[in-house]
């Protein structure tokens, strides 16, 4: 089962192999982008049952190829703007150095 789900939520209805109510997940894989699935809610765990079903039909390769296209793109971007944050970051001290070492020799 791929699972790089991001957020999951109880599915009253439906229950695994565990007794459990299953969760609602969505897939976040270059195969499966977007799609929802529900699975055992203590997947990963050694306990956990094998349950495991798609609640959404296989999404067209088109679909599948925009997704990721805009999932690299935003993955590109949050490093950019990461980087930025931190250039930012360093500026804002390299201020505040600057403001204490004029104030220090305007003071004395
Ligand atoms: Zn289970």
């Amino acid at each position: 089962m791929e699972n790089s789900a991001d957020s999951s939520q109880i599915v009253e209805g439906v229950i695994c192999h565990c007794g459990h109510f299953t969760t609602l997940k969505t897939s976040w894989t270059e195969t499966n982008p977007g799609r929802r699935f529900r699975g055992c809610k203590f997947y990963g765990r050694p306990d956990a049952c094998d349950f495991f079903s798609w609640l959404d039909p296989p999404a067209h390769p088109r679909y599948k190829s925009v997704i990721n296209g805009l999932l690299r793109n935003k993955s590109v971007a949050d490093k950019k703007r990461e980087v930025v944050s931190w250039k930012f970051r360093i500026y804002q001290i390299g201020f505040w150095l600057l403001m204490c070492f004029v104030v220090i020799h305007v003071l004395l």
